[in-house]
Order: structure tokens, then C-alpha cells, then sequence
């Protein structure tokens, strides 16, 4: 891999814009952001957020894709531009409504995710590693002034896999999975094989139960955690979100994979309660600050 060196792939040297365009649907894997610009406070024509990146086929590091930044805007309506491009900008992929991706290319995909699912001091801290240090200042007084804090009525949301890592995390910092974890042979999805960015959906309602199915396999005992009721939007009333495997098929390894139901159950229900909120349909939320606003209480 050439570390330092541009792509030397003959199809990013090529005048053909499809060609191009081409080579970085089958090649581009994006890892940061790029703003070109001179200052905040004028017009100016030319003005490029760039995605950068790497090429997959050939390992060159000069790979970026950019998107023009309209050349009238200047000061507060350029930076919320900027912000708003940067949550948007996802080229060479498709982005569906529930947060996942037509995969294409998984290394892009699994970026995009991410950028997705950046909390907000994230967000705001890579935003304002885009501008020049004289302009820093006035960029973290606007990220005071319209990004303190997330809309109340569009939280960020847990995927399916989120919900599983924050369950097994919680159940493992109480000491519930002590005796379970050592028999296990595998769970899926995990940090190393992650559950597809084609199925992994935001959860964005709370009234499911969590329902654990225990079964001898073709080898050993498998336990699967479904999500059974409303979760998102989707229609579906039932969907798999975690597959334990032991290869063990004792008597003491069904009691354990057993516990590991219950133990699944207790956990899910119990951080879901905690963050209620990022679970609460849009409508609800939107419902609720109506009602506070018809008492007077003014927005939340
Ligand atoms: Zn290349």
C-alpha cells in the first residue's frame, strides 16, 4: 500500500466524468472531510466541502469527493450550509429513511454509519476542525448558538446492533454474563462481523418486548433475541437483533444459555426504560411539545 502516494489507478486520470465517477463507486472508501475556502465573512465562487479518501483497488491516499457550496452565502447561512452537508453528503451510496445503507461498498457504508450515528459534541468537534484557526472562534460561537443540544423531537437514535452492545455491556458491567460468556462459542453480530448496513435499521419506537428463543443446533445450543412488537416503522411486528452460540450441550450449558434469556430480556427492557426518549416515536414527541405549549410552558 503506498501510504503517502496518489491513486495510480489509469481510471482516476481519466477526462471521462463517468469513468471517474466509475472508479470511485467501485473504489472510493471515504475517511474525513475537507473544507476549501478562503474566508467565512465574504462570497466566493469557488468553494468545495470535500469527502477524503482512500482508493481500494490501488491503496492511493489522495482520493476526494466534493460537493460545491453555493458561492453567495457568507457568515451564519454558510456554516449551517456546511453542518447541513456534512450530515447529508453521502455519495456513491444509497441511504434509505430507517438509517440503512444499499451496500455496495461495506468500508463505505460502515463509514457512513458512523458519521450517522456521531453524537453531537462529536459532530460539532469534527465540524469545526473544517475551518481555518483565525475562524475558529466565531464557528464555536455558532455551534453554541444552534447546536448546543439535539432537537428534542429528533433524538439520536439506537440501531438494532446498538441495542444488543448496549445490553450485553450492561449486563457484563453487573456481572450477568460471568458464568455464560466462558461456554459461548460465538454471538453475532459483533464488533468484527457486524450485522449488514442493508438490515442495520434505527429502533424508533419502544413498545416491544424482548423474546428469547432457546434450541439445540445442528451442534450445540443457540439462543436468539428478537425484538416482538412495535420498533420502527417498518410494519414488521418481529425481528432477530442477536445469535448466541455454544458448542457445549449439557446439562449445565442449557441451564446457562437458559439464564442467558433471561438475563437478555432483563437487560433490554431495562436500558430501553433508561433511554426512553431516543425509543419515543416522532409523533409522540412532537405531540408532547405541542402540549406543553398549549399550557404555556413553552418549548421544551
Ligand atoms: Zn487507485
Amino acid at each position: 500500500m503506498n501510504e503517502h502516494q496518489a491513486c495510480t489507478c489509469p481510471a482516476s486520470k481519466s477526462e471521462s466524468f463517468k469513468i471517474v465517477t466509475d472508479h470511485y463507486g467501485l473504489n472510493f472508501i471515504p475517511t474525513g472531510w475537507k473544507l476549501e475556502y478562503t474566508s467565512l465573512d465574504q462570497h466566493e465562487p469557488q468553494r468545495f466541502l470535500y469527502m477524503t479518501g482512500w482508493c481500494l483497488r490501488c491503496g492511493g491516499r489522495d482520493l476526494q469527493s466534493g460537493v460545491s457550496i453555493p458561492g453567495e452565502l457568507s457568515g451564519d447561512a454558510l456554516l449551517e450550509h456546511v453542518y447541513q452537508e456534512m450530515e447529508r453528503y453521502r455519495p456513491f451510496e444509497h441511504r434509505r429513511s430507517d438509517g440503512t445503507y444499499n451496500r455496495s461498498l461495506l468500508g463505505r457504508a460502515g463509514w457512513y454509519m458512523e458519521q450517522d450515528d456521531l453524537t453531537l459534541d462529536e459532530k460539532n468537534a469534527q465540524f469545526l476542525k473544517l475551518f481555518h484557526e483565525e475562524d475558529q472562534r466565531a464557528v464555536e460561537d455558532w455551534i453554541c448558538r444552534t447546536r448546543a443540544e439535539e432537537p428534542y423531537t429528533a433524538p439520536r437514535r439506537d440501531r438494532k446492533s446498538t441495542l444488543l452492545y448496549a445490553v450485553l455491556n450492561r449486563a457484563r458491567a453487573s456481572g450477568d454474563l460471568r458464568e455464560i460468556e466462558p461456554i459461548l462459542d460465538y454471538y453475532l453480530p459483533n464488533e468484527n462481523g457486524p450485522l449488514s448496513p442493508e438490515k442495520d435499521s434505527y429502533l424508533t419506537n419502544y413498545a416491544f418486548s424482548a423474546v428469547s428463543a432457546i434450541d439445540f443446533g445442528c451442534e450445540g445450543i443457540y439462543v436468539e433475541l428478537c425484538l416482538e412488537g412495535q420498533f420502527d416503522e417498518s410494519g414488521n411486528g418481529r425481528c432477530s437483533i442477536g445469535t448466541f452460540k455454544t458448542l457445549r450441550d449439557d446439562a449445565e450449558a442449557c441451564r446457562l444459555m437458559g439464564q442467558l434469556c433471561g438475563v437478555l430480556m432483563y437487560h433490554t427492557a431495562k436500558y430501553v426504560n433508561e433511554n426512553i426518549h431516543r425509543y419515543t416515536p416522532r409523533r409522540e414527541l412532537e405531540a408532547e411539545v405541542l402540549r406543553k405549549q398549549e399550557k404555556g410552558g413553552g418549548a421544551l
